[in-house]
């Protein structure tokens, strides 16, 4: 926007002032004693409480899982938000079904250039997407479908129509990355992550998919693959949707062999992948696979609280403010002898940071026009069951959702003159975010790794998918006071010691300072939101416009 037309609203938002227009047109006021309610004392306070050894790691369905949600609904309650739940209660229940694989150690394959029996773990991981004791794939043939995206906003359809039911689909994670006008470039969207390509592949009946893994498509390496494929894997029970029977990973020697077994040569089919004109080549090679599947169920809760609007037309509408309250439990000792999988920084720090704009929203006058939900979720952890089992159902009707401000993994190493927006690009919410963060001296700047499709990996994504608009932002790397390159140096060093390790515990050395700000910051922008006149949008094209559209079209009377 330029600086004269800038101007020219100023002066429409001044008259509409003189002529007496509703509050809620008029710029929200910064409201700074509402922000020193956000402090970092209060916030350690609420890590070290979710974040003790007695939490035992809050992985579902645990007595520690049980603690922190009583713990923050209370929390809640005394801020002043009242139940959000439905029926008065501060609590969302949620079922998981928990699946686990069983006596599956080996998958054979068989075409015209021999066989090949590949192993659990060393070459292929997978699990079932069938909620059923036993899943039995019977000479299902092998088709390569690139790709695997439709997206009609880009004019791409790998599948062109092609007969894929019962079929095994060998698909390539990523989306096309060599054409900054095709997909965002290099940066990754929605169509390039693995829940997009089992859904996709599904949705064209198919009996199971492999997706090939290589670390630079991945964006990490086989072993983080092995890790979240291995064990109990949870989800919402079923509820009709078309669905897999194997879903898995190959490595990328396992998946040259498997083309050679069909006379395919692997860099040919991936060149072709990369052609609009592609269609889906049957690799000649045929599988029959059969394995049990333990099946069980958790129960767990998302935690709601709501201030309700001020204003009788708006207070229907909501911001909403998530982060995820579960964290991975208690698993294998480390070199300490440490069991505990305490999650501090991921993501006891995201729930202190909503529990801190909870408190400076109940001190803010006037009341927001809009209500605010501070909703904390279950299951992240699991493949963002909570967020997802929300999302579909709601306890603000879709439509009337203004946004969602997503808080996973706070700023522990002190201030930074830059803020990162995770997914840059998206929404005008990253427009409210440049002007409060200039109201804070700092600029706004893209995530160091937008390859890696980080927007895709926490809860903001849920409320994305059905259209909500989502913002998850975090400090940048330029810390005041360090030297160039140490921001990166200790993410790094963070990812290597302590990610999802017993070791995510508050340290000695943490400095929330920079938390304060991001969490200042982000009162600031549903602030915004909350007073605004018009709810936040999706910019134009934007591969979630078109589920926003729809959900607004369906609300009818919903968000404006
Ligand atoms: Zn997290």
């Amino acid at each position: 926007m330029s600086s004269a037309f800038r101007h020219t609203l100023a002066c429409v938002a001044l008259l509409l002032g003189v002529l007496g227009v509703s509050a809620a047109a008029a710029k929200p006021s910064a409201s700074p004693a509402a922000q020193q309610r956000i402090s970092a004392r209060a916030m350690l306070q609420d890590i070290a409480v979710l974040a003790a050894d007695s939490m035992e790691g809050r992985f579902p369905g645990t007595a520690g899982d049980r603690m922190a949600r009583g713990y923050l609904a209370r929390r809640l309650q005394a801020i002043g938000f009242e139940p959000g739940g439905g029926d008065g209660s501060w609590e969302q229940p949620i079922t998981l079904v928990g699946l686990t694989t069983r006596n599956l150690d080996a998958w054979r394959f068989a075409g015209p250039g021999g066989e090949a029996v590949f192993r659990w773990r060393e070459d292929f991981i997978g699990g079932s997407g069938a909620q059923a004791p036993r899943v039995s794939i019977a000479d299902a043939e092998v088709v390569f479908v690139g790709y695997g995206i439709q997206a009609p906003e880009f004019q791409w359809d790998d599948f062109k129509g092609a007969d894929l039911k019962g079929k095994i689909l060998l698909i390539l994670n990523n989306d096309p990355d060599w054409d900054p006008a095709l997909f965002a470039g290099s940066k990754r969207l929605f169509y390039g992550r693995w829940d997009y390509k089992y859904d996709a592949a599904a949705r064209q009946g198919a009996a199971g998919a492999i997706i090939l893994h290589t670390e630079e498509s991945a964006g990490y390496g086989w072993n983080v693959v092995q890790r979240s494929w291995s064990g109990t894997l949870f989800e919402l029970p079923a509820a009709g949707e078309a669905r897999l029977g194997f879903k898995s990973w190959l490595t990328e020697a396992a998946v040259r062999r498997l083309c050679a077994l069909g006379g395919k040569d692997l860099d040919s089919l991936l060149a072709a992948a990369r052609r609009r004109e592609f269609i889906p080549v049957p690799l000649g090679v045929r599988t029959s696979l059969a394995f049990d599947v333990a099946v069980d169920t958790t129960l767990t809760a998302n935690v709601v609280g709501v201030l309700p609007g001020s204003d009788p037309r708006l207070r229907d509408e909501a911001v909403i403010y998530s982060a995820h309250h579960d964290h991975l439990g208690v698993g294998e000792p480390d070199s300490t002898g440490d069991r505990i999988d305490n999650g501090a920084a991921d993501d006891a720090s995201g729930c202190a940071q909503v529990l801190a704009i909870a408190e400076a929203f109940a001190a803010t006058r006037p009341r927001p026009a809009r209500s605010v939900v501070a909703l904390f979720v279950a299951g992240e952890e699991q493949g963002l069951v909570g967020s997802l089992y929300y999302a579909t159902h709601p306890t603000v009707p879709l439509a009337r959702i203004a946004a969602d401000i997503n808080f996973d993994g706070g700023n522990v190493l002190g201030r930074t003159s830059d803020v990162a927006v995770i997914g840059k690009g998206k929404s005008d919410l990253e427009d409210r975010l440049v002007a409060a963060a200039r109201t804070q001296g700092r600029t706004v700047t893209d995530e160091p790794e937008p390859d890696k499709g980080y927007y895709y990996r926490s809860d903001q994504l849920s409320f994305a998918r059905v259209g909500v608009p989502a913002l998850y932002f975090r400090s940048g790397q330029s810390f005041i006071g360090r030297p160039e390159g140490w921001g990166k140096w200790k993410e790094a060093e963070y990812r290597r010691l302590h990610y999802h390790q017993p070791s995510d515990e508050i340290q000695a050395d943490w400095d929330l300072s920079g938390m304060v700000e991001d969490t200042r910051l982000g009162y600031l922008v549903g602030l915004d939101v909350a007073n605004g006149a018009k709810p936040p949008a999706w910019y134009p094209g934007d591969e979630f416009e078109a589920a926003r559209k729809k959900t607004l079209e369906q609300g009818a009377g919903g968000a404006r």
